[in-house]
């Protein structure tokens, strides 16, 4: 399976960072090594000291498709739940800089903390979705799906233009604004709909 990985994707963000406002969505990967499931504990790596958490909302990819046109686009999604996708904001400074791919600062081991998954409905399709991530009890990041620029039906339609997707990959859609470095010691815990999916620890 392969994570795919949308930047850029809520206004506020891109400002918080002093990225321009997309004209088509911007992508990236991640390997499966990334995955960290269960609430299984984030180990800080040493190469960076400003890992930033992204809360975002993660959709599940449930049969193959590719040129998937928007009308049937929804229909690939099983599943629906928060990840964080961590980002070593330190070296993708520098490789922004330098013009270079960001993989480095993206798809390291344990970059990609996964919740639970729900079953994607019909309200998850025609309802404003709304999620966050907590550190230690306090609310760091909110979102709503209602302030995407590039909504559920675009991104898949998008990203089957280059890449087939196939089933169990999963698609991390974007973060709000908010982000901010974590700790050792940190309790980050996500939700979806007030409901909690996603809970683990740095270590
Ligand atoms: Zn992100």
């Amino acid at each position: 399976m392969k994570i795919l990985c949308i930047g850029r994707n809520y206004a506020e963000h891109a400002k918080e960072l002093n990225n321009p406002l997309p004209k088509e969505p911007v992508f990236f990967m991640k390997p499966d090594t990334a995955l960290l499931k269960d609430g299984a504990p984030f180990y800080h790596p040493d190469f960076s000291s400003d890992i930033h958490h992204e809360i975002e909302i993660v959709l599940r990819v449930g049969k193959a498709g590719k040129h998937i046109s928007p009308e049937h686009a929804l229909k690939y999604i099983d599943g629906i739940s928060v990840g964080v996708d961590f980002t070593a904001r330190d070296l993708q400074q520098q490789c922004k800089e330098k013009g270079l791919p960001w993989e480095k600062a993206k798809a390291f081991d344990g970059s990609a903390p996964i919740g639970k998954f729900i079953p994607f409905t019909e309200a998850h399709q025609s309802s404003e979705i709304v999620f966050g991530l907590l550190v230690n009890g306090e609310i760091r990041q909110q979102g709503s799906s209602n302030d995407m620029i590039f909504n559920f039906q675009s991104i898949i339609t998008y990203l089957s233009q280059f890449v087939t997707l196939k089933t169990g990959d999963l698609i991390y859609t974007g973060t709000p604004s908010g982000v901010s470095a974590v700790k050792i010691g940190d309790q980050l815990i996500g939700t979806l709909n007030g409901e909690q999916l996603l809970s683990f620890v740095v270590k």
